[in-house]
């Protein structure tokens, strides 16, 4: 720890909460640049809306949300549309201020006119979100699943996902939302924070009871009553791939900025607590992302009213521990030299081999038995097989075609000109447009120029950064999808963006090309 700063240069940096050195030329930071801003409720609903207005269907895990106050009028308007086409449908639905954490603020209601305008959530942007009325229960209650996952790298993508999470349980028997229930924290929100204080919390030192579980306990107790856990692993896994490449093109923008590429600085890794609802029929639901999940391994005790105490929690410890020992190992800067070099002489045990051996444990992750395909013999001999599971790259082919955005982010930032920013002038927008050729006698400079205020105007009056003017990455997907659909109009949207993406990748290569020759010449 250095609380009152650092002199010398380390491997690897360990921020408690984000990524805000910006004195870091060399090792690798635990957190990325704007991950924090990415995974904010309203952020991530909209890079999930995006993506399902790209892929309805594969990103159907997500709930319908709406982002307040701007989307009110279209929140009343959609549902009443859709109560009239289906007078049986009674629909709840849960409203979550942004920013907000440990089930702050968050309430249920069952009609748009109970969305409360005054007080708090009046300043507060939220997200109002379909509410998941059929959970799947274990002994009558209602709980979600903690995951961690390793973003490794950013590019190319590596995500490692850990092999066991934690279960955490309400406190009262679950009954499908109603007026009279619609106030029941302990019956409808699984936040361990509010549960506490329930005297109902059980706390358990066994992994398969209690308030706080193993999500692995679970899994054991699925398949015994013969559901298919195998394909609840693999949903679950996709839903994770299928998130982070909804947030890669954000984050992109914001690494470029803060590490301009070619200067000297560092890398960055992540860990991230993904929450996930299980309905009825086992379809895993994502809730949200986490930039800084607990790594608590303690938990309250209240011993008598109002006095609380600290103990030991062996779930949070069987997996927290589990997690960071297995970033540490994946991120070895020894391990990485050993691979660059291929290096025959046993290597020096670093810093964080030997934290590794000390946290050693004795306890082996179900189903772990693989080793990552870069692991090289070395101190890890010693050590427990990885609890963290690579599942990017691995399973790159299935879900590469989903990465539209990201290479209408790559357009983006190639033409933000000025290292060091995230959001595009008019001046650049402009030569977006020319370079790519996309202006013809049916779309003039001058339509460019109304299509950039247009939309740029709209998105900086909900956005948080009031100051600058420019044009910030949904903005420019907006314009994009937009001159697609001009385009391209009988396709549909993905095909569209797929086409347009197509032929300004090819002519900007073209011109690239054309460059070359005449730098030559
Ligand atoms: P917070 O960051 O405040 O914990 P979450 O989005 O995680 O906010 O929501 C808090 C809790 O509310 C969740 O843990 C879950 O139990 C419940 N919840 C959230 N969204 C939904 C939903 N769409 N359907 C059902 N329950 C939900």
């Amino acid at each position: 720890q250095f609380p009152f700063g650092r002199r010398l240069p380390c491997d690897i940096y360990w921020h408690g909460v984000s990524f805000h050195d910006s004195n870091i030329f060399s090792g690798q930071v635990n957190k990325f640049p704007g991950m924090t801003e990415t995974v904010r409720k309203i952020t991530l609903s909209r890079a999930m809306r995006t993506m399902q207005d790209l892929f309805p269907l594969e990103y159907n895990f997500y709930p319908r949300s709406w982002i307040l106050p701007e989307e009110l009028p279209l929140f009343v308007a959609e549902v009443r549309m859709m109560k009239d086409s289906n007078p049986s449908w009674k629909p709840t639905f849960i409203v979550k201020p942004d920013g907000g954490c440990q089930g702050d603020g968050i309430y249920l209601i069952k009609d748009p006119s109970d969305i409360r305008l005054t007080g708090s959530i009046q300043s507060r942007p939220a997200v109002v979100q379909e509410y998941i009325c059929k959970p799947l229960l274990v002994d009558k209650l209602k709980f979600d699943i903690r995951l961690y996952v390793l973003l490794k790298s950013l590019e190319p993508l590596e995500i490692y996902i850990a092999k066991d999470g934690l279960s955490r349980f309400c406190t009262e028997p679950y009954q499908e939302p109603t007026l009279k229930n619609l106030q029941q924290v302990f019956m409808h929100l699984t936040n361990y924070s509010l549960n506490i204080h329930s005297g109902n919390f059980i706390h358990s030192d066994s992994a398969n009871t209690g308030s706080k579980r193993t999500f692995s306990s679970i899994l054991c107790r699925l398949s015994s009553r013969g559901a298919d856990v195998k394909k609840l692993w693999s949903d679950i896994i996709s839903l994770v791939i299928k998130t982070i490449i909804a947030l890669t093109p954000e984050l992109k923008v914001y690494y470029q900025s803060d590490i301009p590429a070619g200067k000297p600085g560092p890398t960055c890794f992540q860990i991230l607590g993904f929450d996930i609802l299980l309905m009825k029929d086992l379809k895993p639901m994502l809730l949200e992302v986490n930039a800084n999940p607990s790594m608590r391994i303690e938990h309250e005790q209240e011993l008598s009213p109002g006095v609380f105490e600290n103990v030991p929690s062996p779930v949070d410890e069987k997996v927290k521990v589990a997690v960071i020992r297995d970033t540490l190992r994946l991120m070895d800067p020894q391990k990485k030299k050993r691979k660059d070099t291929h290096s025959e002489v046993p290597p020096k045990l670093t810093p964080s081999a030997v934290l590794l051996c000390r946290c050693q444990s004795s306890e082996q992750a179900p189903g772990a038995s693989e080793e990552p395909p870069d692991a090289a013999p070395g101190p890890e001999a010693a050590l427990p097989s990885l609890f963290l599971k690579q599942v990017f790259p691995k399973y790159a082919r299935h879900f590469s075609y989903l990465r539209l955005v990201d290479r209408v982010a790559a357009l983006f930032i190639r033409f933000l000109g000025v290292k060091g920013t995230t959001k595009l002038g008019p001046t650049g927008f402009r030569t977006f447009i020319r370079n790519c050729k996309l202006s013809n006698s049916n779309f003039s400079m001058a339509a460019v120029d109304i299509l950039y205020i247009d939309i740029t105007r709209r998105w900086n009056s909900m956005g948080i950064d009031h100051k600058d003017s420019r044009m910030c990455l949904q903005a420019f997907v907006e314009a994009f999808f937009c001159l697609a659909q001009k385009k391209y109009k009988a396709l549909p949207l993905h095909k569209q963006v797929l086409s347009l993406i197509e032929l300004c990748e090819c002519r900007l290569a073209a011109l690239h090309g054309k460059r070359l020759v005449w730098g030559c010449g």
